[in-house]
């Protein structure tokens, strides 16, 4: 029966849950507002399934680039609507043309993150953009494994310890399913995201975008639309992603993460072309321009489907690398993770980033000065 014994060795990617023929395990959320695997030892037969399944013991589960690009989708709307180039959209479209589904990040009626799955074209907008939240995986894995038994197309889109959470609990090749990683920061807490949004104090929430780009890709806005007021922040300026960036909000496996420095669970990858003026700044007009890797013959296989809607510049794989600190490092655990944390219950988000996050005053100065 699985049991943490050390949380930094869980991504909470719901395999084990999923997997339990006996639905005896619980993902329960522990006080950082991360959700944990917990087995109701007296339902629980021993089979050892949820150990087999769990992709943290596994290590020959990734795989590395074989080409990079640059690529952003030719249609504009579809463009101004994603995070980067819109390359998400054109795979999804595919698979749903062919009768397949299409599975990934959503906001639900709360504004918490949650994976879906979309069969309709006229969904998939809640797919787009990169909500920073960590999402919560649910069912949709046994969701999954019932598309392919019934023969449909899958694309499977989500973090790399996502897609390896699902290919874990899979247990074996399908031809119709092919996986996206986003390249990954780290996720925060749904906690965090939950205490951050309820102390704007905006009303009831009509809309969330992490990344509007109607100032631009490389200044991206946090636009928070509530019935008595609407937040919009340029990325670093706004608390909940200064939380983020500085790396103090990320769940304790972030912190151990097995998919960096180029290695991936799916069959292509996706991320920001930052660094992109130094390899292709004829496709850069600031309206946002993926990164994309292809990992396996079936990335390619998809990019083939979609190529003419695509405008795409081949660069080195060394463009992953330059500006991309995700794709390469890791998160290192630090102070300001322990105090967010601890503080997560009696103070603000606000106060806690304004205190331990944004460091004191002096300190600024300090800074300042030496820059
Ligand atoms: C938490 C997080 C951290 C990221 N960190 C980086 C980074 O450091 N560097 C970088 O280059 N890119 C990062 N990205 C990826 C980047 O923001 C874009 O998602 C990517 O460039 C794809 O953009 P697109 O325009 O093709 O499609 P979009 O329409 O923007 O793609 C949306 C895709 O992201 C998935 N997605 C959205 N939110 C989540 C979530 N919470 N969990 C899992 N999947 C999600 C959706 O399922 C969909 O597949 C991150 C994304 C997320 C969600």
């Amino acid at each position: 029966m699985i049991q943490i014994v050390d949380k930094a060795l869980c991504t909470g990617c719901h395999a084990c849950m999923n997997i339990c023929p006996r639905s005896c395990i619980e993902m329960k959320e522990d006080e950082q507002g991360f959700r944990y695997p917990l087995v109701n030892s007296s339902d629980c037969i021993d089979c050892g399934l949820c150990e087999q399944v769990c992709h943290m013991t596994k290590s020959d589960n990734t795989s590395k680039p074989t080409a990079v690009y640059g690529a952003r989708n030719k249609d504009l709307e579809e463009r101004m609507n994603s995070s980067s180039g819109g390359i998400f959209a054109l795979m999804a479209k595919w698979i749903l043309e062919q009768g397949g589904s299409v599975y990934g990040a959503a906001f639900n009626r709360d504004y918490e993150v949650e994976h879906i799955r979309v069969t309709d074209k006229a969904d998939l907008h809640k797919l787009q953009t990169s909500k920073y939240v960590q999402s919560i995986i649910g069912k949709t894995y046994s969701e999954v494994r019932n598309d392919l038994l019934q023969d449909k197309y899958v694309l499977f889109t989500g973090t790399p310890c996502q897609i390896a959470g699902l290919k874990g609990f899979l247990r074996q090749e399908y031809d119709k399913l092919f996986c996206q990683d986003i390249m990954c920061h780290g996720v925060p807490s749904p906690k965090l995201w939950k205490k951050y949004l309820a102390e704007l104090k905006a009303g009831d929430i009509k809309s969330i975008s992490f990344r509007d780009k109607a100032q631009g890709w490389a200044d991206f806005h946090v636009v928070i639309r509530g019935e008595k007021k609407t937040v919009s922040d340029v990325f670093n300026k706004n608390t909940y992603m200064r939380a983020f960036l500085s790396d103090a909000s990320l769940r304790p496996s972030c912190y151990n993460c097995h998919y960096k420095n180029l290695e991936y669970a799916g069959d292509f990858c996706l991320g920001d072309f930052w660094g992109i003026e130094e390899f292709c700044p004829e496709i850069n007009d600031n309206k946002g321009v993926s990164l994309l890797l292809i990992n396996t013959s079936k990335g390619k296989e998809l990019l083939d489907k979609v190529r003419d809607n695509i405008e795409l510049k081949d660069v080195p794989t060394e463009a992953a690398r330059v500006k991309n600190g995700a794709a390469v490092n890791g998160a290192a655990m630090n102070e300001k993770n322990t105090a967010l944390y601890n503080n997560i219950d009696n103070m603000t988000v606000h106060r806690i980033v304004e205190k331990y996050i944004r460091g004191s005053f002096l300190n600024r100065v300090k800074n300042k000065l030496k820059k």
